[in-house]
């Protein structure tokens, strides 16, 4: 099923929550929406569940528009953070409720079928309440697949979980979108959700759109500030900049060569992600800092670098790294991976 929205608007009194957004998810894709708290994620998966009211634009479904569709009509299942069983019912009776009709033949064998997919199977006769929270989200997931609706749509639903069990369920729902080859629409603020799970991803925020695309396209080629920094682990390094004349962009306390085309006088902003940062060989050139902390995770360690001007600066070095907090180093760039910013957020992208 072919989802459409377009200029859709949503005011709650006053407040514009979402104010004009475009986009369309194809038959069988799945799509993320990811963004912060607050931007207007699952406002807008409600709109398309019927749920809420738009104010403007229109919805469509396989090309028809739905805004005046109630929610039974649009075929849709939706999967909560909070997983809405019915505490009284057991788990076989939780999934039958997915069903539309009273359940026969049929229905028995949807429900035997989502049951195994999720491996319920034992738990079949428990009460919610004798589930760990990771079984009982696979319940709520069931209980959409028996529906078999158009369109799954997914607020959150990990949020709840520990994050050993959230990393499990990534796996499984991405492993139930392959087998079921249906459209999904997935909400998170999670960025890793984002870029494990999606087709494509839409980065939300103030309830606009602030690009569409694949994960790697959006993490190697942001339009702009707020998406280069909201994707990645840690965050990209931005340090303020301008032009230097002949290919060169001044920084606090360095330069770097760009191919960008910066403008004498304006300012602008140069990004880079922490695993095209390097602390320079002894001898070697590049930007004086003092390591504040060396996080060591096992595969990884993350050098946290004080340089001129104010910033700290991520740098992902090798795990036998032996430098240290309170070292001072040198630090170099992978200048084909930097990325330029007008003052205003948007990527520069003409050459120079
Ligand atoms: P997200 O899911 O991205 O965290 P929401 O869609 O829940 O964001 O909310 C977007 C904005 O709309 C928030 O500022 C929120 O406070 C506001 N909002 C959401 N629902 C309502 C409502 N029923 N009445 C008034 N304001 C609301
Ligand atoms: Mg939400």
């Amino acid at each position: 099923m072919k989802v459409e929205l377009e200029n859709l608007r949503k005011n709650f009194g006053a407040t514009e929550v979402i104010r004009g957004v475009d986009m369309s998810v194809d038959s069988g894709e799945f799509v993320v929406f990811v963004g912060p708290s607050g931007c207007g994620k699952s406002t807008l998966l409600r709109l398309v569940a019927g749920l809420e009211e738009a104010d403007g634009g229109e919805i469509r479904m396989n090309g028809a528009r739905v805004n005046e569709s109630p929610p039974v009509e649009r075929g849709i299942a939706m999967v909560f953070q909070s997983y809405a069983l019915y505490p009284h019912m057991t788990v076989h009776q939780n999934l039958s409720f997915g069903l539309r009709r009273p359940a026969g033949k049929d229905g028995a064998a949807q429900v035997e079928a989502a049951a195994k997919m999720l491996h319920l199977d034992p738990l079949l006769a428990r009460l919610p309440r004798e589930l760990s929270g990771g079984q009982r989200q696979r319940v709520a997931i069931g209980r959409a697949i028996v529906r078999k609706p158009n369109v799954f749509l997914f607020d959150e639903p990990l949020s709840n979980l520990d994050s050993a069990l959230r990393g499990q369920m990534r796996l499984e729902i991405a492993r139930l979108h392959r087998r079921l080859g249906a459209t999904m629409i997935y909400v998170t603020h999670d960025q890793v959700e984002a870029m494990t799970l999606a087709d494509r991803i839409v980065v939300l925020s103030g309830g606009k759109v602030e690009q569409i695309g694949k994960p790697l396209d959006l993490y190697e080629n942001p339009a702009n500030l707020f998406v280069a920094s909201f994707l990645g682990s840690p965050q990209m390094n931005v340090m303020p900049c301008e032009d230097g004349g002949g290919g060169i962009a001044r920084i606090p306390g360095g330069e770097m060569r760009t191919t960008r085309k910066l403008s004498p006088g304006k300012a602008a902003n140069v990004g880079v992600r922490p695993e095209h940062v390097f602390v320079a060989a002894e001898g070697e050139d590049g930007l004086p800092g003092t390591i504040a902390l060396a996080e060591r995770l096992g595969a990884d360690v993350f050098l946290h670098v004080d340089v001129p001007g104010g910033a700290t600066i991520a740098a992902r070095a090798p795990a036998e790294t032996k430098s240290d907090a309170g070292d001072n180093v040198r630090l170099r760039f992978a200048e084909a991976h930097t990325h330029f910013f007008a003052a205003d957020g948007a990527a520069l992208t003409s050459k120079s």
